[in-house]
């Protein structure tokens, strides 16, 4: 058993998955630690230049090349990774915890006989011992799950659970050539069908201006959404704001909405509750503004504000309008 630590590369239409660059991440930080190399592991079809922009993030990038992997294919994507961890005997092989590795993860675990854990919020190495931290509970509790990875093990990970740094390594390209035995025709690929993503989309924008239920009232969103226009900001929200229907769903921020990485990100009337911190705690600046002064979103702010909201917001609008 090697120790190297193997991390799922995971693209989609051409580009690849934010979730990618923190695992790498965290494989870069644990391979370190146990002495082993980064690998990178990509599979698709036509992805040459979506394997060598990750040599930069890897050891090794190890991509496989078929033309049944072009789409994500459970039982494809199975057989070759299946092959590969056999050949090559990985200490570990870390995922993101998206829909692709919710089908993939845990059949491969037991096609390899191995254990595998999954949507942790992070984990640690010690011997040959595997450590995560699962949030349990609706985010009240992390529990520890462990398993010994002698024979290799898979974890997976939620999106924005660890920051993604440069990669600063200069990996060298390993192209494998795979074919199939079996044919897996009884599940085909039809299309690609983009989410809507709504009129605005959050995950993109550099400011972003988020609201909680001390907002109160549908009516004080207005004042609100003049604040992020004076800064060329967009709105987003908390859970409660979307179930009382006063924002659309793709304005959520958290564990069951978008995971967003803007340079600002304002928190008005949030208590920052796990699942919301999940969604946002890895912005650049983090501002809070709540009248609790033990709300724990203070623990995730870079700035905050102990103070009624409908006294600051004000205040903050006019502050802008006179410096402009
Ligand atoms: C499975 C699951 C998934 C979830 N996913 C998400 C998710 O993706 N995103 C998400 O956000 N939540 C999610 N939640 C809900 C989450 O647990 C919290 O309930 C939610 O984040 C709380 O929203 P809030 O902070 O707006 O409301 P509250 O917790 O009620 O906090 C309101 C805050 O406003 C402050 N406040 C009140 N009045 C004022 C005022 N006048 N001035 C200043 N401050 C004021 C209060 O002090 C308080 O801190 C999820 C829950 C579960 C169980």
């Amino acid at each position: 058993m090697s120790k190297d630590i193997y991390a799922l590369a995971e693209h989609r239409q051409g580009e690849m998955r934010d979730v990618t660059f923190e695992i790498l991440t965290k494989a870069k930080i644990l391979a370190k630690e146990t002495g082993g190399s980064t690998v990178a592991v990509i599979l698709g079809s036509g992805i040459d230049n979506l394997a060598e922009s990750l040599k930069s993030y890897a050891d090794k990038v190890v991509y496989i090349e078929n033309d049944k992997l072009g789409h994500f294919h459970s039982e494809y994507y199975q057989e070759a990774l299946k092959s590969l961890f056999e050949e090559r005997k990985p200490f570990l092989m870390v995922m993101g915890h998206t829909s692709v590795a919710y089908e993939l993860a845990p059949s491969l675990a037991l096609k390899l006989d191995i254990p595998v854990i999954t949507g942790c919020i992070d984990f640690r190495i010690d011997g040959s011992s595997v450590y995560s931290v699962n949030s349990v509970y609706g985010g009240k509790v992390n529990a520890e799950y462990s398993f010994n990875s002698e024979n290799g093990g898979i974890v997976t990970i939620l999106a924005g659970s660890m920051p993604a740094e440069e990669g600063g390594l200069s990996g060298e390209l390993e192209k494998v050539s795979f074919s199939f035995d079996l044919e897996f025709e009884d599940k085909i690929f039809l299309q690609f069908v983009e989410a809507v993503a709504g009129e605005i989309d959050i995950t993109q924008a550099e400011k972003i201006i988020s609201i909680g239920r001390g907002i109160k009232e549908e009516e004080n969103l207005a004042m609100i959404q003049e604040l992020a226009d004076s800064i060329g900001g967009v709105v987003a929200c908390s859970r409660p704001i979307v179930d009382a229907g006063w924002l659309p769903k793709s304005r959520q921020v958290g564990s069951s909405g978008k995971t967003v990485k803007p340079k600002l990100y304002i928190a008005i009337g949030i208590s920052g509750d796990f699942q919301h911190l999940m969604g946002m705690r890895n912005a650049d600046t983090i501002i809070a503004i709540n009248k609790d002064p033990n709300a724990p979103i203070f623990g995730a702010a870079d700035y905050g504000i102990v103070d009624d909201l409908f006294k600051v917001v004000p205040a903050l609008k006019d502050k802008v309008a006179e410096l402009k």
